[in-house]
């Protein structure tokens, strides 16, 4: 399987989007933001940091990101591809990415309009055992039994940077950072663009770009 690198604002599905690529084909979810939330629910050395600007939507220093990436992607299971969901989020860290020297085969942007995202964020739960999300304002993605999880039957969870002040912060944070990389990976010719809120379109489009 082939590298890829989903690029999106905060909502947009990027981590729905990795989660179905992972459970059909045989690759690696790299959420940068779970690896960063067990490190705070872990009480790790870096916790308070990274509690501090998570809550207020802003962007972790790059050198402890790039600290965390470069561990994650030696370890063995990259080799059978993997999917980055949220690194990287800055000129910067997209650099330090190239000097790591892995291929990226693919970036795949998720362009979805800020009202959208709103919804998704402030309504979304998320299943903290098996990472499936839903959500309790959109009708279709409401869990079937209240708060609890549809794939494993665990409590669901709120976010504590899914309110609507942090999803504003976070927003602005990312037209700021992370929007201008998407010119950095026109110039390599590996940038498709979806703009679907669909799902099951998004992923169907993904497939057809992936050639699988
Ligand atoms: P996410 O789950 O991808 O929305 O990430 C949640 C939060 O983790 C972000 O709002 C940032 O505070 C932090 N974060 C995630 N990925 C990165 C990154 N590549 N660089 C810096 N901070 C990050």
């Amino acid at each position: 399987m082939k590298n890829i690198i989903l690029i999106a604002p905060p909502g947009a599905g990027k981590g729905t989007q990795a989660k179905m690529l992972c459970d059909k084909y045989d690759m690696v979810h790299i959420s940068v933001g779970d690896l960063l939330r067990k490190e705070v629910s872990e009480n790790g050395p870096y916790a308070q940091q990274l509690e501090e600007k998570m809550s207020q939507g802003l962007l972790v220093d790059d050198e402890l990101i790039l600290k965390i990436m470069n561990q994650r992607l030696n370890e063995e299971d990259c080799e059978k591809g993997f999917i980055l969901d949220g690194f990287p989020r800055n000129i910067n860290q997209a650099i330090l990415l190239d000097e790591m020297s892995k291929q990226i085969d693919y970036v795949i942007y998720l362009d979805v309009s800020k009202e959208t995202l709103k919804n998704r964020i402030v309504g979304r739960v998320i299943c903290p055992k098996c990472g499936s999300s839903f959500n309790t304002l959109i009708e279709e993605s409401r869990p079937k039994k209240d708060n609890v999880c549809d794939t494993c039957g665990s409590q669901l969870e709120k976010r504590k940077d899914d309110s609507l002040e942090t999803f504003e912060k976070r927003y602005d944070t990312y037209i700021k950072e992370t929007e201008p990389i998407l010119d950095y990976y026109k110039g390599k010719n590996n940038l498709y663009s979806i703009s679907s809120t669909d799902k099951e379109e998004v992923f169907d489009t993904i497939k057809s770009i992936l050639g699988v």
